[in-house]
């Protein structure tokens, strides 16, 4: 498995500082989960580590298994072993569903080594039936049109087809109804192995009640304030983020 570290993490939209000094390390085999209130810094972080240009880093590192991956350029850092999804995916039109895919696999691969018409279908077949997505979704251009929930299963989808080394997955449970929900955790729950870790990004506890979290952290103002295990989690969800804002002296 690999290992991402996040070091003393410092990123600026447009000259304000909104990350300030994020530390986390993520195993293969590990499952985190990250909370926190709206606008903290979460979507922020995902965004900064997979190097959206928006995003200033003034310090800090982010390792991948010892390569400081903020000197990769982006596609790098895919063929690396790193995947984001995305609070918000956007469409690509003129791009089949399945198109996109298979370059994405094969963007991931060696060249001389890509991945085969007839197996690409064979496994992503496999993994729609898995997800329970109509198999015309494939045909449909990238996220044109896609609902809320279809945009989410698409990801999965991505996600399960790329087999990345590590995956930071933004809100994915927004905007699921419970039975989407159910097989979005379904294909999360599917990829734990030795080789996987994952950076859950969340704003409820409910998605971790179906992707049991090893840790979780809370964020709030633009560092992680307290870690600890799925019970933390729990708390949060009965007594909200007050007392957690007391004790890092963040009252106002
Ligand atoms: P979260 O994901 O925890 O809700 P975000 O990382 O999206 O939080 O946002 C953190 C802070 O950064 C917020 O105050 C937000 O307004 C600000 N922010 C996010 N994106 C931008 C942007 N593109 N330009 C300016 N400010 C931004
Ligand atoms: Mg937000
Ligand atoms: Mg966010």
């Amino acid at each position: 498995g690999s290992t991402l570290e996040i070091k003393n993490l410092h990123v600026e939209i447009e000259g304000n500082e909104i990350l300030k000094g994020v530390n986390l390390t993520i195993k293969g085999g590990e499952f985190h989960a990250i909370m926190g209130p709206n606008g903290t810094g979460k979507s922020t972080l995902a965004s900064a580590i997979m190097g959206h240009p928006h995003y200033d880093i003034t310090e800090g590192s982010v390792l991948l298994d010892g390569k400081e991956v903020l000197d990769m350029e982006v596609d790098e850092r895919a063929h690396a072993g790193l995947f984001l999804g995305m609070q918000y995916p956007s469409e690509i039109s003129g791009v089949t569903t399945s198109d996109f895919l298979r370059s994405s696999i094969n963007a991931q691969r060696e060249e001389g080594n890509e991945i085969s018409l007839m197996n690409f279908i064979k496994e992503m077949d496999r993994v729609l039936d898995e997800l329970d997505i109509d198999k015309n979704m494939a045909q449909r251009y990238l996220n044109e049109g896609f609902s809320g929930g279809e945009k989410k299963r698409n990801e999965i989808l991505q996600l399960m087809l790329l087999k990345p080394e590590i995956a930071i997955l933004d809100e994915i449970d927004s905007g699921l109804d419970i039975d989407a929900l159910k097989v979005v955790a379904k294909g999360v729950n599917e990829m734990r192995s030795n080789s996987f870790g994952c950076l859950i990004i969340t704003h409820y506890q409910r998605l971790l009640n179906y992707i049991t979290p090893d840790q979780v952290h809370v964020m709030l103002d633009g560092r992680v304030v307290k870690s600890g295990g799925p019970d933390l989690a729990k708390r949060l969800e009965d007594e909200g983020y007050e007392w957690l804002k007391q004790e890092a002296g963040l009252e106002d």
